[in-house]
């Protein structure tokens, strides 16, 4: 799960990460009052959007008084923003975020990933932070220092102050690189998150330490353990189809393709999704409807899937352990009745309860194309799809 900017300062300032000064606004009358209440002569209103990329996408404005940060946020609201993260249709921004202007005598940058080869955190870090770190990591991959920390010890600080010095950064400021980079580290260890990336931190003019910008994302898993984190979900920056998926308890992840795919297990999905485009086609997203899936659970899976517009066909692949076929084929046959759509529908079934599933496939009278085994339904169900396509039936109408 990803959080906005101002929260993920407020997490890392817990943690002794020195950030602005800011606060939020809902609107540009609250934007105009924030600037006067934080006082100053120079602001900075941020666009609150789960991407990055703003800055060069007009959603990081510096202003120079409270009125500016007023029409600066009457222009933001509403509006979406597109950058290289958001995808095409861009992200809306409901929340602006109005700091303080802070005086940059230079910009690094620091990240926090979980390195699956090593198996550990890794801190990456630059002297060039900034809006053009992508040219630089990959134009000048040399210039990006790394340290992995040891689980059982935690990071270091010697690994802390090593770093400090590969970046070229002033004795003086050694010190509070080395508390920022332990609280980071303190906050992605404690919160349970799997990303925590600061782009740009900055040294001040006047020698300060400041995470001028912050993005954590959090392990999903765990969300169940930091309540007051699950709370800090914004589903007007999720994929809509995720998001509905993730309320009825399905793990989905929407893709570019138009296969839509109904699979249990994580791993039957992956290989699923693989054996489709071994076949020539492009799955459409990724969904495992979990073990023991009640008719009702598949019938909803199936709903999801056909609410992407995207989805020209769809393959059930259904291996039962936990899972019962007569009970998927149920759910298949029910979510059909109740919206029947106009795509092909290629349903394999192994497992518990198979003669019995496939009994109610075929007794239902609907055109459900049947297939033994994982290659024959991929290729079946990309055979139908191009059929269609052949035909010209290329778009299909959205219940
Ligand atoms: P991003 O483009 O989404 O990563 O947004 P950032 O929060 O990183 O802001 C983009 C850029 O705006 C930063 O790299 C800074 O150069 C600049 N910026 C942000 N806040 C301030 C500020 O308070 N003062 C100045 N001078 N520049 C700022
Ligand atoms: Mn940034």
């Amino acid at each position: 799960m990803d959080i906005h900017e101002y929260q993920a300062k407020e997490i890392l300032a817990d943690f002794g990460v020195d950030v602005p000064q800011g606060a939020l606004a809902y609107s540009p009358e609250q934007a105009a009052y924030r600037a006067r209440e934080l006082g100053g002569d120079i602001w900075v209103v941020k666009a609150q959007v789960h991407a990055g990329g703003r800055g060069k996408a007009g959603g990081v404005k510096i202003c120079r008084s409270d009125s500016e940060c007023y029409d600066t946020a009457e222009a933001m609201f509403g509006q979406k923003i597109v950058t290289h993260q958001t995808g095409p249709e861009g992200k809306g921004i409901y929340r602006v975020y109005i700091e303080q202007g802070v005086d940059i005598a230079s910009e690094l940058y620091i990240g926090f990933v979980l390195d699956r080869s090593s198996q550990r955190v890794m801190i990456v870090a630059s002297a060039e932070g900034g809006m053009e770190i992508e040219e630089i990591s990959a134009n000048r991959p040399d210039s990006i220092v790394r340290a992995t920390v040891e689980p059982a010890v935690g990071l270091q600080d010697f690994q802390c102050r090593e770093m400090a010095f590969q970046l070229g950064l002033a004795p003086a400021e050694v010190q509070n690189f080395v508390r920022t980079l332990q609280g980071c580290y303190a906050a992605f260890r404690e919160r349970d998150a799997t990303m925590v990336e600061i782009n740009p931190l900055v040294v001040t003019g006047d020698g300060r330490i400041l995470a001028l910008d912050a993005k954590m994302t959090f392990d999903d898993n765990a969300l169940f353990r930091h309540p007051q984190i699950a709370e800090l979900r914004d589903k007007s920056q999720e994929d809509p189809r995720e998001s509905r998926a993730a309320d009825r308890g399905l793990s989905y992840v929407g893709l570019d393709g138009n296969i839509g795919c109904i699979v249990n297990g994580a791993g039957l999905a992956m290989a699923t999704m693989d054996t489709i485009k071994l076949a020539g086609g492009e799955p459409a997203n990724f969904l495992d409807i979990g073990g023991g899936a009640s008719p009702e659970r598949v019938a909803k899976a199936f709903r999801l899937v056909m609410s992407d517009a995207n989805v020209q066909a769809v393959l059930v692949n259904i291996f039962a352990g936990i899972n019962r076929c007569d009970w998927v084929a149920e759910g298949v046959v029910q979510a059909l009745r109740d919206n029947p759509v106009d795509v092909p529908v290629i349903v394999r079934l192994a497992g518990t309860n198979v003669e019995e599933g496939q009994k109610i496939l075929a007794a239902s009278g609907l055109p459900i194309i049947r297939a033994a085994t994982l290659n024959e339904a991929a290729e079946r169900v990309v055979g139908a799809w191009r059929n269609d396509l052949s035909q010209g039936v290329t778009v299909r109408a959205v219940s």
